[in-house]
């Protein structure tokens, strides 16, 4: 099968959550594709086992340029500090909010500040990214996209996960709403909705690994697997590009066919 190479040369691409996981490999293949990534995280040190680097190195040492800004995206106005940062290179042409929290804890033992926590985590950190990089955008008058990290949580119920599904479902609608408000400054705004990916979130890596291999998920995996954080940043890097052009306010699942069933 063939392979893609994308060309971002000269962009200017913010990732939140970018340390870990999914973002990390993100601002990675951004940063092979030639674009300045600047990581937005809480940490700057992989939660990835046996990955020390942090992700500003690793593009370094590969030839690319890239920045970190200590970010809790729960805090609207170091969201606006993180666009900010992106001037100096231009501004954002891409913003990618990536960053989130789990929760697992049943209906009756979520605590209202568990709760606060992970709404404006999820739900807040995705929705002030978006005003953030649409101001950023629109006052420049550049074109840009947007791409939000949802869930199979956006339209999918798993047990113990209210909050968790809650914010998911809220990213899908943030991502759909702010595609029909931004059409007309040339910004698109999509999401990818991962399945099980092998990264630290939630339970782990490999307890991930053997609960999709041994069919311990809430529905099997068509393709048996878990999902890599290779497979979500193909599908960021080509919502992000020219090829996706014509393409706004789409969910696509990144799951082995999870939600198929
Ligand atoms: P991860 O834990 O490997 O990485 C998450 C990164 O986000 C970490 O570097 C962490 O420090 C950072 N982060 C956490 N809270 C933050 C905050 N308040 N502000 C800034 N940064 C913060 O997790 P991952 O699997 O890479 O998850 C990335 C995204 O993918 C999340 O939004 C998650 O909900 C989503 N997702 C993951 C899976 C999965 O199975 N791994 C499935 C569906 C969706």
């Amino acid at each position: 099968m063939g392979r893609v190479s994308y060309d971002y040369t000269g962009e200017t691409v913010v990732v939140t959550g970018g340390s870990s996981g999914i973002g990390r490999e993100i601002a990675v293949r951004f940063g092979d594709a030639g674009a300045t990534v600047i990581n937005g995280d809480v940490r700057e040190r992989p939660k990835d086992r046996g990955e020390e680097r942090p992700t500003r190195e690793a593009i370094r040492e590969a030839g690319g340029q890239a920045e970190f800004v200590e970010t809790d995206v729960s805090d609207p106005s170091a969201i606006r500090t993180l666009v900010a940062s992106a001037g100096e290179y231009g501004g954002v042409d891409v913003m990618v909010n990536n960053a989130g929290w789990f929760l697992e804890s049943s209906l009756r033992d979520v605590s209202p500040e568990e709760f606060d926590r992970i709404t404006s985590i999820n739900a807040g950190g995705v929705f002030f990214g978006c005003q953030a990089a649409a101001d950023d955008m629109i006052e420049r008058g550049e074109p840009g996209a947007i791409v939000n990290t949802a869930s199979i949580s956006s339209t999918h119920a798993q047990k113990n996960q209210i909050p968790y599904d809650a914010t998911k479902g809220a990213v899908r609608m943030i991502t759909r709403g702010a595609a029909l408000e931004l059409a007309d400054h040339d910004v698109r705004v999509n999401a990818v909705a991962p399945g099980h990916i092998a990264t630290e979130f939630g339970s782990g890596a490999e307890k991930k690994k053997e609960a999709v291999a041994a069919g311990e998920v809430a529905k099997p995996v068509p393709i048996e697997r878990a999902g890599t954080p290779e497979d979500v940043a193909g599908a960021v890097l080509f919502l992000a590009s020219e090829d996706a052009s014509y393409v706004t306010g789409e969910l696509l699942y990144v799951d082995g066919g999870w939600q198929v069933y």
